[in-house]
């Protein structure tokens, strides 16, 4: 449920409320507004009619939020959620391009990669050091090596990074160096992984799990939320239908839904929804037509040479004709 205080209420009357919660085993989330002050409050509902909330000093009414996600939805913060990373602002009326190759294969490909996204005008460098892949004779990633060099990258050229972590034991040394964790699609219940992430103030990525309905999607990031890191992006980046044709269907409805639910940032990943180098163009346009907050596109210097993605990334010229196309909305 939420407690939503009165306009003008003092904010000794909002301590007030919230010690009465927490002094009956309510864990509450603060959410101070413009407009107004918003207390969330998990925990036991049917203690809350003994507790008399409505008629304590400033407080105007005691709402149910009838979805399972609570703190993740719009009842709980009617303003869009905006995330700053060291002055990019993901959110609110903002589009950011976050662009790189799938993987970190070498500190040279990095960055010549990092150096053709920044001149086309990506405001965030993503490349995966840790690569979830599913073959297991696949390459895997360069590990720590592949975090110094995505560090190196963000000195040369001013990106924050992004970067994936696939293990709640490396949360601690991803955080190290990236600026935003990246969750991956596989990993998107992957619960010990969203308690750890929720845990740091870090900002996170939370992609779509290739077959989560979007209830699920939104329970994962209340993981994250209810831990107190309130920092997180979701990422649609294609469910798995009966459609061979593309790697994936890339879900664009979920954009308009999940701003209608919720007050998060949402980003569109059209490089993993597509698989394809020449629809990721097209549905980057209609991503943005749709409302999203941001895009993700893997650009690869030579993607005929790319050890992971090659055929769904796209090299200088393509992703150059991109962020041109794209201009007005920028
Ligand atoms: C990625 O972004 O590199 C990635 C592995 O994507 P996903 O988790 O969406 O498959
Ligand atoms: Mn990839």
């Amino acid at each position: 449920m939420i407690v939503v205080m009165q306009h003008g209420a003092l904010s000794d009357q909002v301590n007030e409320v919230i010690k009465k919660l927490e002094k009956n085993e309510f864990t509450t989330h603060l959410s101070e507004g413009i407009e107004r002050t918003i207390i969330g409050v998990i925990g036991d509902k049917t203690k809350v009619p003994s507790l008399a909330l409505e008629a304590m000093p400033g407080v105007e009414k005691v709402v149910a939020i009838v979805q399972p996600f609570k703190l993740v939805s719009r009842q709980f913060r009617p303003g869009d959620t905006v995330i700053d990373i060291n002055g990019v602002k993901i959110g609110g009326n903002n589009l950011q391009v976050i662009a790189g190759p799938c993987a970190v294969e070498s500190r040279e490909q990095l960055l010549e990669a990092a150096d053709i996204v920044k001149a086309k005008g990506a405001t965030i460098l993503r490349g995966g050091a840790f690569k979830p892949r599913t073959s297991p004779y696949a390459f895997q990633g360069l590990d720590e090596e592949g975090l110094k060099i995505l560090a190196e990258a963000r000195d040369r050229t001013g990106m924050p990074i992004a970067t994936e972590v696939v293990d709640p034991r490396h949360v601690d040394l991803v955080s190290e160096y990236a600026d935003i964790l990246q969750i991956g699609a596989r990993n998107m219940q992957n619960f010990l992984l969203l308690k750890e992430i929720g845990k740091t103030k870090k900002p996170v990525i939370l992609k779509r799990g290739s077959s989560a309905t979007i209830e699920e999607w939104l329970m994962a990031a209340e993981y994250i939320l209810s831990e107190g890191n309130y920092s997180v992006i979701l990422c649609e980046r294609g469910i798995r239908t009966f459609e061979t044709f593309t790697r994936n269907t890339l879900d664009l409805s979920a954009v308009p839904i999940v701003k209608h639910l919720s007050h998060l940032p949402i980003i569109v990943d059209p490089s993993h929804g597509t698989g394809k180098n020449y629809l990721v163009a097209p549905m980057a346009k209609a991503a943005i037509a749709a409302g999203a907050d941001g895009l993700m596109i893997e650009v690869h210097p030579r993607p005929s040479e790319a050890m992971c993605d090659g055929p769904q990334s796209l090299d200088e010229a393509t992703f150059g004709a991109l962020m041109e196309s794209i201009k007005p909305w920028k």
